[in-house]
């Protein structure tokens, strides 16, 4: 398949096919191999255009399955994108077997907890309850391989910035970080600046 041909695992590639996607969309073709040599990525797109598939195929395609503590973290500004995002990638996982579980405020925090007990590969997730979570031991990210910021413009206007700054720092230095925005502000840039190496940049 064309997805295959961007380097994507095969199992991923697999779902994919089921999920009826025929072709990559223009973020996914420019986005998942240079996401798949592991760079950095600071990518300009709106939302519809296929950023969940461009970040989960990097993803699914990188980190292992079956874990006891997350290895991916996706950054959201609302409850329902979390929850929107964490489906999706449970049928980008229906061949790979990855685990994601969304966190947000608002809902049962002990639900959410159980949740995590039971193993969990990837975190989609709000950063006020993320944080919470990091702060009364529930959720450890110390194995963290890649950090995705989605809808990174909305999430600095609702405020977040401090949420999201504790979070990066609960994850490895050597980690990777993929960052999407619909608007390029210069805090978004400065954000870069400070956590990324060298990014690659993606307008589509
Ligand atoms: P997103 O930008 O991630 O919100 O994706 C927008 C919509 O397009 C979602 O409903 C996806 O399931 C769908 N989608 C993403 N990539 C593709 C693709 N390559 N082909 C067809 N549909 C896609």
């Amino acid at each position: 398949s064309k997805f295959l041909d961007l380097g994507i695992a095969e199992n991923v590639a697999k779902a994919i096919d089921e999920m009826g996607w025929e072709e990559p969309s223009p973020i996914q073709e420019a986005a998942i191999p240079a996401g798949l040599k592991g760079y950095d990525l600071i990518a300009q797109a709106q939302t519809g255009t296929g950023k969940t598939g461009t970040f989960g195929s990097v993803i699914l395609s990188t980190i292992p399955s079956g874990q006891k503590v997350p290895s991916a973290i996706v950054l959201e500004p609302t409850r329902e994108l979390a929850v929107q995002v964490s489906e999706e990638l449970g049928k980008m996982s229906d061949f790979s077997g990855h685990v994601c579980v969304p966190i947000y405020g608002g809902a049962s925090i002990e639900r959410q907890v159980d949740e995590l007990e039971e193993g969990v590969d990837i975190i989609a997730g709000t950063p006020g309850r993320v944080k919470d979570m990091i702060e009364r031991e529930y959720l450890d990210l110390s194995r963290i391989k890649v950090i995705v910021m989605d809808e990174s413009d909305r999430m600095l206007d609702m405020g977040f910035i401090d949420d999201i700054e504790f979070i990066f720092k609960q994850c490895p230095a050597d980690r990777q970080m993929l960052m999407f925005s619909a608007t390029m502000p210069e805090d978004i840039k400065r954000l870069a600046t400070d956590y990324m190496k060298k990014p690659k940049e993606i307008n589509v």
